[in-house]
């Protein structure tokens, strides 16, 4: 095996690109390039009836969005391409072959209807061998026929098979057992159980990184580096991600535990920096350190293999919205106008001071689509209770808010450049010349023009969001309410 490392990331595209599926690459891609290794991306797409329109789309743009780019795959190229699996359906046929000629593998010509039968008596739970031991001639004579067949692995019958996973340990299985499984399918397409044998050979993979639903099926994969004479790779099974349940237990992340995709938490205002970040730690922990931030280019460096947990990964939303906070907070602000726009252009009025109004959420929100719900009572004069006045820290009540505002309302109605600064240095002034405290000042105002006790932003910076016009009306509105 070549002293350089080489992993991969082998999905089958099936439409999204599930959370524990990208924490697999991005484990496997990381594994390879904190050793100056290699990574390929190879699509597998074998099972033709399961081809979903675009998929291989998602994977490629979930993969360019998070910054997992790979040495080798669909339209990078490389040596041992093509890259995805339905463009190499020759190349299995033949290595099957090998197989057959070797004695490790043959051809089994049963029909469907005795497939059916064996299954529904189900005595054996499996195939039964019947084509195992067919002579060379019966064997030819049904491919001269043109017989349809499928091509079977040939187990071993006694004995055991073990391999050491760098996670799990030793895993041992009793040959007995591993089915006859099906190599190569009636339509000439191969099997997952091969294909990604002969694929991960002829493409050089040193560490196959992938989740543990495989990790008691490695054996057969063993079985047929063993047949072909092909050093194994190293095996790195991953633990299950979980999601917690509403009863306080846990279970396979799933979609009743909410977004699970890439795609939905993207769309839910998520980071792609901050969801990989996070699911980096969802399964590995940096060496001596409790450092939790981490972008990419630091995680090529710092990630290593003994670090990874066998323990199940619980997922866990709270902690991903705090990243995502903490990443949309480190956003330049150019960066996140360009996010928080749209969102703000599609339901704002032009009156409303647009820009001012999303750089008071940057710091108050933990993901994009926070921000509808925190302008509602920008877009509409939502009802209020005057109660919101009664302030214990600032010493308000409802009728001292009114007479405030009473008060305050010609001074402002007065004032021509209508700037945060000004508004504050108006308020302040007016505080002092009536010999209140300035924070009964901006309460009153800021309850009569938002309605709402808790806002982005205080009273001043609001009243420039809102612009002249609509705040005099809030408070003249606020006024007639009393
Ligand atoms: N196509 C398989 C899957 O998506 C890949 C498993 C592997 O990495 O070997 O589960």
């Amino acid at each position: 095996m070549s002293d350089i490392i080489k992993t991969r990331f082998a999905p089958s595209p099936t439409g999204f690109m599930h959370i524990g599926n990208l924490r697999t690459a991005l484990y496997s891609y990381l594994l390879s390039k904190s050793q100056n290794g290699k990574f390929i991306l190879r699509i597998e797409d074998t099972d033709q009836e399961r081809f979903v329109e675009g998929a291989t789309d998602v994977i490629l743009k979930t993969l360019e969005m998070t910054g997992i780019d790979y040495d080798e795959g669909p339209g990078v190229g490389g040596e041992n391409g093509p890259y995805i699996q339905s463009e190499r359906k020759n190349i299995y046929i033949e290595y099957a072959k090998k197989l057959v000629e070797s004695g490790h593998a043959y051809y089994c010509f049963c029909t469907a209807e005795r497939l059916k039968e064996l299954h529904d008596k189900n005595d054996f739970g499996g195939y039964d061998r019947h084509c195992r031991d067919l002579s060379p001639e019966e064997v030819a004579k049904n491919l001269a026929e043109g017989k349809p067949y499928v091509i079977r692995q040939k187990m071993p019958l006694t004995g055991k098979t073990s391999y050491v996973d760098e996670v799990y340990g030793e895993v041992e299985i009793d040959n007995t057992e591993l089915q006859d499984q099906i190599m190569i399918k009636a339509d000439g397409f191969p099997t997952y159980n091969f294909c990604h044998v002969v694929d991960d050979y002829l493409m050089g993979v040193t560490h196959v990184v992938r989740g543990n639903e495989y990790l008691t099926s490695t054996p057969k994969y063993c079985l047929l580096y063993d047949a072909f004479g092909w050093e194994r790779p190293h095996y790195v099974h991953l633990p299950l991600l979980m999601g917690k349940d509403a009863d306080g237990n846990v279970s396979k992340l799933s979609k009743r535990h909410g977004a699970v995709s890439f795609q939905d938490l993207v769309e839910k205002g998520y980071l792609p920096e901050a969801i990989v970040n996070y699911i980096a730690l969802l399964g590995w922990s940096p060496k001596d350190s409790t450092e939790e931030f981490f972008t990419m280019d630091e995680l090529k460096k710092v990630f290593s293999m003994d670090m990874l947990s066998k323990a199940p990964s619980v997922f866990d939303y709270e902690k991903l919205k705090w990243f995502n906070s903490e990443y949309i907070k480190k956003l330049p602000a150019e960066k996140y106008l360009e996010m928080a726009m749209p969102i703000i252009n599609e339901s704002c009025e032009d009156y409303i001071d647009k820009e001012k109004l999303a750089m008071l959420l940057h710091t108050r929100i933990s993901a994009f689509s926070e921000i509808r719900e925190q302008i509602s009572f920008v877009l509409e004069r939502i009802p209020m209770s005057s109660d919101l006045y009664t302030n214990k820290k600032n010493k308000t009540t409802p009728e001292i808010c009114k007479t405030i505002l009473e008060e305050c309302l010609p001074l402002l109605e007065a004032l021509e450049d209508w700037k945060n600064d000004s508004l504050f240095a108006l308020l302040k002034q007016y505080a002092a010349d009536s010999e209140r405290k300035a924070g009964a000042v901006m309460w009153a105002v800021r309850i009569a023009v938002a309605r709402q006790a808790v806002t982005p932003g205080g009273a001043t910076e609001l009243m420039e969001v809102f612009g002249k016009q609509e705040s005099i009306e809030r408070l003249k509105l606020a006024i007639s309410e009393f």
